[in-house]
């Protein structure tokens, strides 16, 4: 290992650093040596609003909102209520419980908004004219990422003054960092074959994924999805929120943990870094 790799993940592994920190760098040994300085390291964080609404703040210092839904999200503190400073908004699909609050952060922040075709184009009739629309299996540079929108199985439409309006069909991303790295945010979703094609394509480090069970996948499937997908770290997401979501992250870890796939659970409000 080049000397200046090792000095970067020795510092980075010190008593100062959050234990979750220093579980996702010695991910460094297994891939080709690159220059990753200190400040792209502290820079790193992904933040839980509850829910499936979460701030990523990439080693480049970008902020990547996903699934914004705040005021009415039983999970969100009230600390967090407020719009968050945003560079990029990314939208999965168009359930209530994942775009509530998207025109209200998007005018907050005037972040683009990375959704899927039909969604930019309601947006567009709310007067949120920043949008980047795109559509399963493209990809495209935004904020200096590479933003890839995956499959997901699941329903896309929103109900708006007791009608549905069709807003194209669920998706995923894929953000591949400055740095190379790649994270996976699955949104709603079942668990479907292709996990394994994302796995093998992009090779994620690190993925989003429901576990609360009756609208998407359960931990079991979460589970073969990790494996799927080949990542060594997962942020379960989509449950607690309301009884019905029943899956937990303890029974995810039963399944995935004696395979060295580390869960990082965090606790609406909390950040990894
Ligand atoms: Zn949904």
């Amino acid at each position: 290992m080049p000397r200046e790799a090792r000095g970067t993940r020795d510092s980075l592994c010190g008593s100062r650093l959050p234990r979750v920190l220093c579980e996702w760098f010695p991910l460094r040994a297994l891939l080709p040596p690159r220059p990753v300085t200190i400040e792209d390291v502290q820079k790193l964080a992904i933040t839980w609003f509850g829910h499936s609404t979460f701030l990523l703040r990439t080693p480049g210092g970008k902020r990547l909102l996903f699934d914004p839904w705040l005021r009415e999200n039983p999970s969100c503190p009230e600390s967090m209520k407020k719009p968050p400073k945003a560079d990029v908004i990314l939208v999965s699909h168009g359930h209530g419980d994942h775009m509530d609050d998207l025109v209200l952060c998007a005018r907050d922040s005037g972040a683009v908004v990375v959704a899927m075709y039909e969604l930019c184009e309601w947006l567009a009739r709310k007067g949120i004219q920043n949008v980047a629309p795109m559509n399963r299996g493209g990809s495209q540079q935004v904020a200096g990422l590479t933003i890839t929108m995956t499959d997901a199985r699941h329903s896309s439409g929103y109900i708006e003054g007791g009608q549905t309006v069709y807003m194209g069909e669920a998706a995923g991303f894929v953000i591949r960092l400055e740095d190379q790295r790649t994270i996976y945010f699955a949104g709603d979703t079942a668990l479907f074959g292709d996990m394994q094609l994302i796995g093998e394509r992009y090779k994620p480090e690190i993925a989003l994924l429901p576990i609360g069970d009756r609208f998407t996948m359960d931990p079991i499937d979460a589970a073969r999805a990790c494996a799927m997908l080949g990542v060594r770290q997962v942020v379960p997401m989509h449950w607690g929120t309301f009884p019905v979501l029943t899956g937990k992250p303890d029974e995810l870890k039963r399944l995935v943990e004696p395979k060295g796939i580390q869960v990082l659970e965090l606790k609406p409000g909390e950040t990894a870094e």
